[in-house]
């Protein structure tokens, strides 16, 4: 399959194509179409699979339509796709990648990554007037939501990334208290490598009818 049969809008294949992306991973093959038609996915994919960009491109997607159908564009102090991620490196990393397939967007739609070991004052200030979309370590989220710096009751799409770091590393706690600030109806989309107990006992605690994907 293409970019274009995955049913992708022009501002991303565009991108796409000038990212030298000649063709979707299997993981965006497979993924893409599901994600795009709102379902929750389970994926065992590791680093390297292509699987930012599998649930990357769609959240982009999804905000490119709401946008263009409400002409008032005040956020608040919330986020609509939100990402959490074990380490501050994937942070910045999934961040920047979500901006750069955003270009074409012409600063329509608002990324930011907050993390942990560094002050919150900077991040604090990027939050301001919200964000589309917010790409986060758990704990130092937690941390902003009680500072009041961000609001979840507006997430539409929530990503575990790398589910099975982030649960190894101890974020079953702070996982747990981000998930009760959630609204009720959202789309989930998890990411693991591995899938030990744990990260087993979350996708059937949280996910709805997902569709598996394993490569
Ligand atoms: P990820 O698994 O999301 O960390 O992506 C691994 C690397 O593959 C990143 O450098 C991406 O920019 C790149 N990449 C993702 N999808 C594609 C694709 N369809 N074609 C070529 N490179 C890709």
């Amino acid at each position: 399959a293409s970019f274009t049969e995955l049913g992708l809008i022009p501002p991303l294949l565009a991108r796409l194509t000038e990212l030298e992306y000649q063709q979707p991973t299997p993981i965006q093959a497979q993924a893409i179409p599901s994600v795009l038609a709102g379902r929750d996915l389970i994926a065992g994919a590791n680093t390297g699979s292509g699987k930012t960009a599998t649930f990357a491109l769609p959240i982009l997607q999804h905000l490119h339509a709401e946008k263009s159908l409400s002409s008032k564009n005040s956020k608040g102090n919330y986020v609509t796709g939100l990402i959490l991620v074990p380490t501050r490196e994937l942070a910045k990393q999934v961040a920047d990648s979500i901006k750069s397939y955003a270009v074409h967007f012409n600063g329509a739609i608002k990324t930011v990554a907050v993390f942990g070991g560094v002050s919150a004052n900077t991040q604090m200030l990027a939050l301001r007037g919200g964000t589309d979309i917010l790409v986060a370590t758990p704990g130092r989220l937690l941390d902003l939501i009680s500072s009041n710096a961000i609001k979840l009751d507006r997430v539409k799409t929530l990503v575990l990334d790398e589910a099975d770091r982030m649960l190894s590393l101890g974020f079953t706690d702070e996982l747990s208290a981000l998930l009760t600030l959630l609204p009720s109806s959202k789309q989930i989309l998890l990411f693991s490598a591995t899938f030990p107990e744990q990260v087993q006992a979350l996708t059937q605690e949280l996910l709805n009818d997902p569709v598996e994907i394993q490569l």
